[in-house]
């Protein structure tokens, strides 16, 4: 059985190997969806939603609203940023892609099976990791 929750957040990020606009330190809506598995208990459930929606809100959705995502090897914005805002440090490039990587890493971590992570970095264009 698989089960799916729909998130929302804002996130600024920057590409520093892109050649175009996606290295200047911009934001998005990002919507998230998460999709889990499993197999469902006597009562005929795999996880109570509400259980479900607090593990991704505290290990990911709380994480990355309103932050800004800085890849460890960024010179200027790990030299630049004011880091008393409020920010996240990924070992990699924060693209639509690894953002769906760290998001299922984070879940798997935090107990979840995960199937599937999709995230939406604007209403045209997403990126889908599948387990
Ligand atoms: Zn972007």
């Amino acid at each position: 059985m698989e089960l799916t929750k729909i998130f929302s957040f804002d996130m600024a990020h920057r590409l520093s190997f892109h050649k175009g606009k996606c290295w200047n330190l911009h934001g998005h809506t990002y919507r998230l969806e998460v999709t889990l598995t499993g197999d469902e208990d006597e009562n005929g459930m795999v996880i109570d939603f509400n259980e479900m929606k607090k593990i991704i809100m505290d290990n990911v959705v709380d994480v990355l609203d309103h932050a800004t995502v800085i890849y460890k090897n960024d010179e200027l914005l790990m030299s630049s940023f004011p880091m008393e805002l409020h920010h996240v440090i990924f070992p990699y490039e924060p693209t639509a892609e690894n953002l769906c990587k760290w998001c299922s890493d984070r879940l798997e971590e935090a107990g979840l099976t995960i199937k599937q992570v999709v995230i939406w970095e604007t209403p045209s264009s997403k990126a889908v990791y599948t387990k």
